[in-house]
């Protein structure tokens, strides 16, 4: 499609401003509020030239669309915008809490920058831990989940114990709707903590790299096999979930792949180990340029054209399996799909505009030092304390009650100059090359990982190895939503769909 020719010829009287793409033989074109369109290549220049005839089919699917200006439906534009930035006005709802940094297991990409077992200055103290506690609860969010990372949280599973009773006893006079996560490898799981995790409803998600001798590769476990150990507790808790009569395509383990180079050739596999532990859900994380990752590039790395021909070759087969029945969605399809299709956003921090970093997700270290994000925080282990925004506080910095002084501390995080600067940074709308992108509804970018790798919190989009993979996917969504192969549309169809987990949540339970 030559735009230079069109130029001009465009017609500024016909279309609502638009922004367009080549994409698997046809133009995407994308307006304001998420609409979107596929057109063919002689449909798009009659479009842009102002040339569709009323009471034609075409135009009809493009008023229907809100694209054509005649037609245009303010008010549709203004509840869907609303929908899509419902987040804007709750706060942050993630609260990252590192108990430890110790942890058994040596990963190859360990993005935290873990500490040995004997590191026990990197538990958190009971002190510390009732601060975070009581910082969290100053969030105007309704709704709280409380995420437990490391390290790896089991190591300092009475710290866990401490602040969910904590929790649940705060939130008595708060009310919010609270949820608890713990991200662990499962290694030092034993079923008396099962048992308890289970009684008290924390979540449990895990890390999964693929089959046993691709995970034990990467994510070495002294004396033992961290593969077996993950897949192990990964059924035993899904067994328990069972046992209780909870719906296991709803209530089951969450696992985490992250893509290292080794993974790329693996795609099938990788799904198949999925598919056989019975996770109804693969996020294809690429590896991210943070801790030991950053040391070991040369050996995890890799251009983001490979990355994304695994992508591409791993969701295909993911489609494939779901025509056939196997329910198996992959996370950042359906994260961009319930934009595209759906109309919503579902809140997902790393891709929304702006980001989450402090509005939507906080994360607090063990010493009680407070990061934009837990990227954030990764980036301070690794000596750069640009996303510092704040220590939790302590009663006697209070000019009055100690509530008044963790009132005070998260007003100071959320007005803090980083926290606006990121805000500025991710909102898509100020983004040098995402505000012409035809993405840009859907997408959004990371100002750590653009300060990580670029130097700046803003970065240079079209150098971003991120961009290139959010680019890649979307292209890929497109493509498919545009093979017009109904049988793909339902499967993406179903992978926008969102069954609240109220099991867990704990109002329901105290
Ligand atoms: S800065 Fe990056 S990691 Fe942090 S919340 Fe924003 S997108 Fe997510
Ligand atoms: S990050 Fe890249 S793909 Fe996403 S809107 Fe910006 S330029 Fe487009």
């Amino acid at each position: 499609m030559q735009l230079v020719q069109l130029r001009k010829h465009l017609s500024p009287t016909f279309a609502m401003p638009f922004r367009h793409r080549a994409v698997g033989g046809k133009v995407l074109v994308t307006g304001t509020e998420g609409n979107f369109a596929l057109l063919s290549p002689e449909e798009f220049e009659a479009f842009a030239r102002g040339a569709v005839e009323e009471g034609t089919p075409l135009y009809a699917r493009l008023a229907e669309r809100n694209f054509v200006r005649a037609e245009f439906d303010e008010r549709r534009m203004v509840e869907r915008l609303r929908a899509r930035k419902r987040f804007l006005s709750w706060g942050p709802n993630l609260h990252i809490v590192v108990v430890t940094l110790r942890c058994n297991e040596t990963c190859v990409y360990c993005h935290a920058s873990r500490a040995d077992m004997g590191a026990t200055h990197t538990d958190m103290t009971r002190e510390v831990a009732d601060r975070t506690v009581d910082q969290i609860f100053a969030t105007t969010s309704p709704d709280v989940t409380i995420e437990f990372q490391g390290g790896e949280p089991l190591v300092a599973f009475d710290g866990i114990k401490h602040i969910v009773e904590r929790a649940r006893e705060k939130n008595k006079a708060a009310g919010k709707r609270l949820e608890f996560t713990m991200v662990s490898n499962l290694s030092l799981m034993d079923d008396e903590k099962l048992a308890w995790l289970v009684e008290n409803k924390v979540q449990i998600c895990t890390s999964v790299d693929g089959p046993a001798h691709l995970h034990d590769q990467q994510r070495k476990l002294v004396g033992g096999s961290a593969h077996a150990q993950a897949t192990r507790w990964i059924r035993r808790v899904n067994e328990a979930y069972a046992a209780m009569g909870l719906d296991p395509t709803l209530y089951h383990v969450e696992a985490l792949l992250t893509t290292t180079r080794d993974a790329l050739p693996r795609w099938k596999e990788i799904v198949d180990t999925y598919v056989e532990l019975g996770c109804r859900a693969l996020f294809l994380r690429p590896v991210d340029p943070f801790g030991f990752a950053d040391k070991t590039a040369p050996r995890v790395e890799y251009p983001r054209r490979e990355y994304l021909d695994f992508y591409r070759s791993a969701v295909d087969y993911m489609v494939q399996l779901n025509r056939g029945g196997t329910e198996i969605l992959e996370r950042f399809a359906a994260i961009f799909l319930t934009k595209i299709l759906g109309g919503e956003d579902p809140n997902f921090l790393d891709v929304r505009s702006p980001c989450g970093a402090a509005i939507g997700q906080v994360a607090y270290n063990y010493d009680g030092k407070i990061f934009t994000c837990d990227e954030g925080r990764m980036l301070h282990e690794m000596g750069d304390d640009t996303f510092l925004v704040g220590e939790v506080a302590a009663a006697a910095e209070g000019e009055g009650s100690a509530e008044g002084a963790v009132r005070a501390r998260y007003r100071e995080i959320m007005g803090h100059e980083t926290v606006r600067a990121m805000a500025i940074a991710s909102n898509l709308d100020a983004q040098p090359d995402c505000v012409n992108c035809t993405y840009q509804p859907y997408c959004g970018v990371c100002p750590v990982h653009n300060h990580k790798t670029q130097g700046s919190i803003f970065g240079r989009m079209r150098e971003s190895s991120l961009c290139a993979v959010h680019k890649g996917i979307q292209d890929y969504l497109f493509e498919r939503i545009g093979s017009g192969d109904a049988g793909v549309l339902q499967v993406f169809q179903r992978w926008t769909t969102v069954r609240d987990r109220t099991h867990f949540l704990q109002t329901c339970a105290t």
